[in-house]
């Protein structure tokens, strides 16, 4: 896992929907972390095996909870994602911080 692609990631994702996406493809985020598109695509297969991300759309990365997203940039591979849990306690807990 990248830790580049994965700071890129929280920065740059956005209010979409009832969750959070990265308005870029694979390929803009490498140019923007300055990686490979290989590097961008593996970090994002980790993070999605975890839940944290969702599947690739048309141009941009569906974050479907971003205060997990943080969680996992802060302490590492061990964390997973919510998928979007209205209930998640990582999201309560950090909820001011992304309204
Ligand atoms: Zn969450």
């Amino acid at each position: 896992m990248d830790a580049g692609v994965l700071r890129a990631l929280v920065e740059l994702a956005e209010p979409s929907g009832a969750g959070w996406a990265v308005p870029l493809n694979q390929e803009e985020v490498g140019m923007y972390v300055q990686v490979s598109k290989a590097t961008v695509q593996r970090t994002v297969r980790r993070l999605r095996g975890a839940g944290l991300v969702g599947k690739t759309g048309r141009g941009s990365l569906p974050v479907p909870c971003l205060p997990c997203l943080a969680e996992a940039q802060k302490y590492g591979q061990g964390v997973r994602g919510c998928r979007g849990d209205r209930g998640c306690a990582v999201r309560l807990r950090r909820d001011t911080e992304y309204r």
